[in-house]
């Protein structure tokens, strides 16, 4: 069995669940099967190797990839991820989620996708800068401010977004830092994007709470992963008077009734790495994390997280979905019958890519906002796409689930731009 089959079958292909959810949604929307035509295959998917001189003087030659999926709305945008478990699907996947997100928030971007497979975390500051840069020297070509524009996304950060910047700039013979967001300040990024993807969770959470009559105030917050997404939301609910009462990372998890020290959690981890071990709290497993009595979960690591095995141990009222795909169709069945409401990654984790629209904006036109500008646009844009969506849904998808509901809602946008550019000569509509 080949690596990438191998890395297939350990997770649940999530390219194969995102077609047929796409498929589902045009069908109930009774889109044009050119719609899903359309949005099946992403429009450019490249795949690269990648050679990097190591420390020890030898050569490795890494795999990278680029999608290119749907570009109805303007340039591609997405992530960059450094992670030994990306296969070609799942960038796809992740590519397509990207043109849902961004039709459903409104931003003028299609969507996209990269990755180097690689344990980023094993490389030299050195050897990630070579690697990043013979990434860009790879891919340069097919990148740009109005062609497709990276962003950090998992094990990848604004260091790295500043090499990018700095290595396609040299190639263009121009400063071009329009070409990737979640830059550092100082080479034109923007305030807030760091915190933006949890900022947006915390606003979704909090309308997902009033939409599902949950009082906000108080209600107990567990949150599986506390990277930079994690991380930022424990703060936001902690300093809103939302105990946040359970934490994991891949080392495993803590626990406390009245809630925990997160600045002091935070302290921690950036002292050791990791949660494990932290005295603030008593120690409980990853899995076991997933199944606290919370009133709000928040998945923010990686895919294929709540399964059918587990999802039956959810105590949460309302999940809403930080990470990208963290939930299983089977999962998302089980939470439905339990009457658990799931915001799916596609609205709740859109804060991110929110941000980065506006760090483009501000670099296109070489001025930038203050905190608290950028902060009030992204509440808009975050209340406004909640409750389009929530709202679609309750209208039209009673009986299914908010992620059908947002994959329709999202779908119709885009099927309106492709009518408008003449992609559907047989209709919108089936
Ligand atoms: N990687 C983030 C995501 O999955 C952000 C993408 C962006 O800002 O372009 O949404």
């Amino acid at each position: 069995m080949s690596l990438e089959v191998e890395k297939e079958k350990k997770n649940d292909n999530i390219l194969v669940s995102t077609l047929s959810m796409m498929r589902q949604a045009i069908d109930f929307a009774n889109l044009s099967p050119d719609v899903y035509e359309h949005l099946k295959t992403p429009m450019r998917f490249v795949e690269v190797g990648i050679p990097v001189e190591m420390e020890d003087g030898s050569t490795k030659v890494f795999t990278g990839y680029r999608c290119q999926h749907n570009n109805v709305f303007g340039p591609y945008k997405g992530g960059l991820r450094y992670h030994p478990d990306v296969t070609s699907d799942s960038i796809k996947a992740l590519s397509m989620w990207m043109t849902l997100k961004c039709s459903l928030v409104g931003v003028p971007f299609g969507g996209g996708k990269g990755a180097i497979v690689c344990d980023s975390q094993r490389l030299t500051l050195k050897e990630r800068e070579r690697m990043t840069r013979s990434y860009v020297r790879s891919l340069g070509s097919i990148l740009g401010p109005e062609i497709d524009i990276p962003a950090p996304d998992i094990f990848t950060d604004a260091q790295v977004m500043a090499w990018i910047a700095d290595e396609y700039s040299n190639n263009m013979r121009e400063p071009s830092f329009g070409v990737v967001t979640g830059k550092p300040l100082a080479v034109g990024g923007c305030v807030g994007r760091n915190e933006a993807t949890g900022r947006g969770c915390f606003f979704v959470a909090r309308e997902a709470a009033q939409a599902y009559k949950i009082p906000f105030e108080n209600s107990r917050i567990a949150i599986q992963g506390f990277g930079n997404v994690g991380s930022n939301a424990a703060k936001l609910f902690a300093a809103e008077g939302c105990p946040v009462i359970a934490v994991s990372d891949i080392s495993g998890g803590v626990y406390k009734e009245e809630g925990l020290d997160i600045d002091k959690l935070i302290r921690h981890v950036n002292e050791t790495g990791f949660v494990k071990g932290f005295s603030g709290g008593e120690a409980i497993s990853n899995e076991n994390l997933l199944s606290v009595n919370c009133d709000i979960l928040l998945p923010a690591a990686l895919e294929n997280q709540i399964t059918g095995s587990n999802a039956h141990d959810i105590k949460a009222k309302i999940v809403v979905e930080a990470a990208n795909g963290p939930t299983t169709p089977e999962a998302d069945q089980i939470l439905k019958e339990n009457n658990i409401l799931v915001v799916p990654d596609i609205l709740a984790n859109s804060g991110g890519v929110t941000v980065s629209y506006f760090e483009w904006v501000q670099n296109n036109y070489g001025f930038s906002w203050d905190l608290s500008t950028v902060n009030k646009h992204l509440q808009d844009k975050m209340v406004e796409a909640f409750r389009n969506v929530y709202g679609y849904y309750c209208e039209n998808c009673i009986g299914s689930d908010m992620r059908t509901g947002a994959y329709m809602y999202s779908i119709m946008r885009l099927a309106e731009a492709m009518h408008y550019r003449g992609w559907l000569r047989n209709g919108i509509y089936a």
